[in-house]
């Protein structure tokens, strides 16, 4: 736990977050500055501020848990397509230094991005956060 990291204090519920889904080692719930609607960021529980911090097993989590959301978010938006990035360090546009991964559903013809600075409208995140959170949690582990 890091006090000034946005990423902890939503672990320790001391911030909010709009939640699609959570296991033992990982929570996933969506950017608060989504480039496409159901941008979903997965996080370690554990604060590692970056790949060269964090153990091959939270990345690892991480990494199973994207196959979950990526199929999530394709199959519950009829996207086109699906990004997964992963960024470490200033240089390489990592923004909170909390390990996360993005999982932004894309279609074609659309502007790719990772970052953006508009905010999402509460009502329509609340509703979009519920929408995959139900399909998340409706998946096997073998889809
Ligand atoms: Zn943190």
């Amino acid at each position: 736990m890091s006090e000034d990291c946005i990423f902890c204090q939503i672990l320790s519920e001391q911030a909010s977050c709009y939640a699609v889904h959570e296991t033992r080692y990982t929570k996933t719930f969506l950017d608060i500055f989504p480039v496409a609607p159901g941008h979903c960021l997965i996080v370690t529980k554990d604060h590692y501020q970056d790949i060269f911090e964090a153990t091959p097993d939270a990345i690892s989590m991480v990494g199973h848990v994207s196959t979950l959301i990526a199929h999530t978010v394709k199959d519950e938006l009829q996207a086109d397509g699906v990004g997964v990035y992963q960024l470490n360090g200033a240089a390489a546009g990592q923004t909170v230094f909390h390990y996360h991964m993005h999982v932004i559903p894309r279609n074609t013809g659309e502007e790719i991005s990772i970052h953006s600075r508009l905010p999402g409208d509460p009502a329509e995140l609340e509703a979009m956060a519920a929408r995959l959170s139900a399909r998340a949690y409706s998946m096997r582990e073998d889809e």
